[in-house]
């Protein structure tokens, strides 16, 4: 330590020279401190995150991003699960702009819902989207929950918008008794899962309607977490 100076001189010292350097890049004298020190937050990382975004992508990509804050023309429309593993645009390399995208817990399509019924109105009516996507996966804990007794007071009633898919699957196979078995159970309700929640995408007359005319398609995907494959089911 230079004589006569404290911790938080030389750490004043350092911040007046950072913002000198650094002011105009948008990386913050604090998070850069909580990251040396190691004592960054959670909604620090994300924050740094975004800083390493602009450096590495937005930045570099200035002239597409700027089109793209002026307007968007995303192609699809994305229906998948909320869970945190599964990364839309990663998984599918899908840029910013490409994608319009709904996600629930279990990939749901409500039939009797003001929330989802405005994202496919804006999306089928104005967006004008070609393509539209139910994404189901592995591991899905909303599948899971169907087995569960629960005191939730909002988590089974919106799982009733999938119970159907389980009364279907277990009507076709016998009580699963290994672990394998079990698996395979799961990934059958998963999938038909899909195949429910498209069923319930008809219902609504404009996407039937969009559909009837080629103007829109309905894809069934199903995305893997063990393997990171993403494949056409339906
Ligand atoms: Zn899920």
């Amino acid at each position: 330590m230079i004589p006569g100076t404290c911790n938080a001189d030389i750490e004043r010292f350092f911040e007046r020279w950072f913002q000198l350097e650094y002011s105009e890049s948008g990386l913050q004298w604090h998070l850069l401190l909580k990251s040396v020190r190691g004592v960054l937050r959670v909604i620090d990382k994300l924050l740094l995150g975004n800083y390493r975004f602009r450096e590495t992508d937005f930045t570099p990509n200035i002239d597409y991003y700027r089109e793209l804050a002026s307007s968007q023309h995303p192609e699809t429309l994305w229906i998948g699960c909320s869970d945190s593993r599964l990364q839309t645009g990663h998984i599918t390399q899908a840029r910013a702009g490409e994608l319009f995208i709904q996600r629930n817990i279990g990939n749901i399509v409500p039939i009797h819902d003001w929330n989802f019924a405005t994202v496919l109105e804006y999306a089928v009516v104005h967006l004008k989207v070609k393509e539209v996507v139910v994404c189901g996966h592995s591991n899905c804990g909303a599948i899971r929950a169907l087995d569960k007794e629960s005191t939730d007071s909002y988590i089974p009633l919106w799982l009733n918008n999938a119970r159907e898919a389980k009364t279907r699957v277990d009507s076709k196979i016998s009580p699963p008794k290994t672990l394998q078995e079990k698996d395979d159970r799961y990934r059958m309700i998963e999938q038909e899962n899909v195949r429910l929640q498209i069923e319930h995408l008809y219902t609504y007359p404009l996407l039937k309607k969009a559909v009837d005319e080629n103007r829109v398609a309905v894809h069934g995907l199903y995305y893997d977490l063990g393997t990171g494959e993403l494949k056409k089911i339906a």
